[in-house]
């Protein structure tokens, strides 16, 4: 079988507590992913069980979408099989169509499952005004979509910064059928970002994530986590040069990491 080179199966370890901001998200997630796994005689009391088979998350990059589509199957206990379209794509003609039949294999094999397409917008580009190779792997995709009994033990999550590029196929009801925008992380939210990405770290007293937050609006989750990782860095070669002085991240660090870039994302 074609092996793709990310394509990992586990169990990951992300919770919901690793995550800030984005708690409607979340409630959604969990009224559509995690629900039926943990409490499914709630679907039998309301008649079945729903049918939706996939979820989109879009919205501009860095912003969490690879580690929720993690929270999610850590959550409901489920295996975890990701895929990057843009992997797929680059193989010849027809070993793509292969692979994909091959991921979703793969996930029945290891139900419960999550199938998580990254860059899906790369498999998934609209067949109008795609070539030709790109026509049979939407195609395949969609036979194997098809393919699975709603919701009953893969979930298909696919994750994409240009939703407006995907084939109708793909978005209509009975697919990717819940769609759910990711947008970047407000004042409250970064405020958490900057709080969970330092908080096995000394930081100093003088240390005012509020502060931070404000200065970094326009910056996605991704953004931040660079910031904190340079401005650590900035802290160690200090403590390097003194090192009487106490090791511990100060905000003189962090205001010398955000002169030297304060990143912006793309919408
Ligand atoms: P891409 O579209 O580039 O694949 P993505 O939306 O899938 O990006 P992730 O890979 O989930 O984004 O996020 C990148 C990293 O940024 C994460 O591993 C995490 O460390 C950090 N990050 C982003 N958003 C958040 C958030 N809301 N809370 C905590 N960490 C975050």
């Amino acid at each position: 079988p074609t092996v793709l080179k990310d394509s990992v199966l586990e169990v990951p370890k992300v919770r919901w507590t690793d995550i800030a901001g984005l708690d409607h998200v979340r409630e959604l997630l969990q009224a559509i992913t995690v629900r039926p796994f943990k409490y499914p005689d709630l679907d039998t009391k309301f008649g079945g069980p729903q049918s939706r088979k996939g979820v989109l998350l879009y919205g501009p990059p860095g912003c969490a979408k690879t580690l929720i589509a993690q929270a999610v199957a850590t959550e409901s206990n489920q295996n975890f099989l990701a895929v990057k379209g843009s992997e797929l794509i680059k193989m010849y003609v027809g070993e793509s169509e292969r692979a994909i039949r091959d991921v979703f294999r793969r996930a029945r094999a290891a139900k419960p499952c999550i199938i998580f397409f990254d860059e899906i917008d790369s498999i998934g580009k609209s067949r109008e005004k795609s070539q030709d190779s790109g026509l049979n792997v939407v195609t395949t995709l969609l036979n194997e979509m098809d393919g699975i009994e709603a919701l009953k033990e893969v979930l298909i999550i696919g994750a994409t910064n240009r939703p407006d590029i995907l084939d109708s196929a793909l978005i209509r009801t009975g697919r990717f059928d819940a769609h759910i925008h990711i947008g970047l992380p407000n004042q409250e939210a970064r405020r958490q970002i900057f709080q969970i990405h330092t908080r096995k770290r000394p930081l100093a007293g003088d240390v005012d994530l509020n502060i931070l937050a404000s200065r970094t609006e326009g910056s996605s989750g991704a953004d931040i986590k660079g910031l904190c990782s340079i401005a650590v860095e900035m802290a160690i070669s200090d403590y390097e040069k003194s090192p009487e002085s106490q090791p511990e991240i100060r905000m003189c660090h962090f205001e010398r990491a955000l002169d030297k870039h304060v990143p912006h994302t793309v919408k």
